[in-house]
């Protein structure tokens, strides 16, 4: 961002979906800034453990330290005075206040890189993030191959028996898919699968589970 002048923050958001290389994207942005010398704090919500409580991994394997909050306010108490860059990732998951939160920090004169899913499992904007870009200054959108075809993929397909809007996980549970592959009642017809041949016989059920997957 070459726009900001003097000590004026400013918040840049990357989204796409799952497998896109937000966190890669983020880690590489966060790395820079601390090559320059700039104090940065990175931050993850509790609720994604899923490769290391300690710091973000991306699906590549490219890791960087970050600390474990649950949403914006507890960010705001453990910012320093003089951090300069705040990286934050799977803010989808940090609430709502997360987008004033992001505001506060970038009034306060910090770089605010925020990483998130911009759609849920079922292809619907994913709250708060659709706001987050409304008052971003920078927007990155990424896309993932479709694991179908290989066209660039703009949805996270869920392909596990849940209609829940959160289920955390990784191997085997998601796959990237382009719009024309996507099939957001999947998970959907899977319960409906499971819970048909569940009542005729259980072994038709498994293997019901494994043709649908
Ligand atoms: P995100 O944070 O958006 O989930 P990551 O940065 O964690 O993405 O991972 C991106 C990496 O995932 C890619 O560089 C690639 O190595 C790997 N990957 C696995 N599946 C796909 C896919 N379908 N499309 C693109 N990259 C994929
Ligand atoms: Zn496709």
């Amino acid at each position: 961002m070459d726009i900001v002048k003097g000590n004026m923050g400013w918040i840049e958001v990357i989204v796409g979906p799952m497998f896109s290389g937000k966190s890669e994207e983020l880690i590489r942005r966060l790395r820079r800034a601390e090559i320059g010398k700039q104090r940065v704090q990175i931050f993850k919500p509790v609720i994604d453990q899923r490769y290391s409580k300690n710091g973000i991994v991306s699906h590549s394997g490219l890791e960087i330290s970050s600390e474990l909050v649950r949403n914006g306010a507890e960010i705001l108490e453990k910012v320093a005075p003089r951090t300069e860059v705040v990286g934050i990732d799977e803010a989808q998951f940090l609430g709502d206040t997360i987008v004033a939160d992001c505001a506060k920090l970038a009034e306060l004169g910090k770089r605010v890189i925020v990483a998130g899913l911009d759609t849920d499992f079922m292809g619907r904007p994913f709250e708060p993030m659709p706001r987050l870009l409304a008052v971003a200054e920078e927007i990155t959108k990424l896309l993932a191959i479709c694991m179908r075809c290989g066209n660039p993929a703009v949805h996270t397909q869920r392909i596990v028996a849940s209609e829940e809007l959160i289920v955390v996980g990784a191997g085997g549970m998601y796959e990237a898919r382009c719009r024309r592959c996507f099939e957001p009642q999947l998970a959907h017809q899977i319960i409906e699968e499971q819970e048909k041949r569940g009542a005729s016989n259980a072994p038709a059920a498994a293997r019901g589970m494994r043709s649908a997957f």
